[in-house]
């Protein structure tokens, strides 16, 4: 499949490693046509990749990737705006807020395990990004407590494991709406993450969709073929526009490069259409 757009991507407004500038650069080089840049729970970044878009002729499609309240697994809901959401990024205060307040309780929980990490430490990496536990585990790396990024989420990071803390979270239902009073396209991101057997997780979409999701991120880099296969499926059932990217956040993260994933022009067309539409549905 050659890809047209790759819609899941993160700068440094959040956990990437590349600036909004850099990124669209890097689309350019890559011959992409369009990418959407999904910081997480902010749009800071966003409008400096639109200039960024306009001079390299990328189009740039403004997005978000919002976290839920979920357990046990992760669930992400991604944004997608026909036009630059006004009033979105103040909704997302009281997120953003609890992602630096979990800092200090990491660093504690860090402290007490023996590894002298200070939020300075952690900070130096976030900028003046929205701050996550990539951030953490470069600094990890950095202080050799750990010998890979991976490692970091194994084994302090991660869901459960022995540093984790869970940050303040909308519920989906709440993300959906935001998304969707902004005139946005709500879209489940990575399903995989959910960890649902099939059955359950197309009523779990169903409940979703019910709230207003209108899509799903069938193409990603973590999916097996038979995931892909099925989210593909499940988008044909229910009804919901397919989209895909990269989860592109640098080259620290996985081997996965801008564009390696993402969606066709024929997809991309129909996406378009949707996101026209989306403003006055
Ligand atoms: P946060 O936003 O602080 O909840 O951190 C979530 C981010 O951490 C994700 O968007 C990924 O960038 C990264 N991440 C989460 N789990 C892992 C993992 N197991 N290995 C590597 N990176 C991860
Ligand atoms: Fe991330
Ligand atoms: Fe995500
Ligand atoms: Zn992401």
């Amino acid at each position: 499949m050659e890809v047209t757009a790759d819609l899941h991507t993160h700068s440094t407004a959040s956990d990437g490693d590349f600036s909004p500038i850099q990124l669209v650069e890097l689309a350019a080089t890559k011959g992409l046509r369009a990418i959407s840049l999904t910081d997480h729970d902010t749009l800071k970044g966003i409008p400096l990749a639109l200039e960024s878009g306009n001079r390299h002729a990328v189009d740039v499609i403004v997005g978000v990737e919002i976290s839920a309240e979920y357990d046990p697994g992760t669930l992400h809901i991604l944004g997608y705006f026909p036009f630059y959401p006004v009033g979105l990024e103040d909704a997302l205060t009281k997120v953003q807020t609890a992602r630096r307040e979990r800092v200090p309780r990491v660093v504690k929980k860090l402290n007490d395990l023996g590894i002298m990490l200070t939020e300075a430490d952690i900070t130096e990496f976030a900028g003046d990004g929205q701050i996550g536990r990539p951030h953490i585990a470069k600094a990890l790396l950095k202080k050799g407590y750990v010998r890979t990024f991976d490692e970091a989420f194994d084994e302090f990071l991660g869901k459960g494991k022995k540093a984790y803390v869970p940050k303040e979270k909308m519920t989906w239902e709440k993300a959906i709406g935001l998304i969707r009073e902004h005139a946005g396209l709500p879209v489940l991101a990575h399903p995989f993450t959910l960890y649902h057997a099939e059955s359950d997780l197309t009523s779990f979409i169903k409940g979703l969709r019910k709230s207003g999701l209108v899509g799903i991120e069938a193409l990603y880099p973590d999916h097996t073929p038979e995931d892909t296969s099925l989210y593909l499926r499940m988008a044909q059932d229910l009804g919901l526009l397919i989209t895909g990217g990269t989860d592109f956040h640098g080259t620290e993260h996985k081997a996965v490069s801008l564009g390696d994933y993402g969606i066709d022009s024929t997809l991309f067309e129909i996406f378009c259409t949707r996101l026209k539409g989306s403003f006055t549905s």
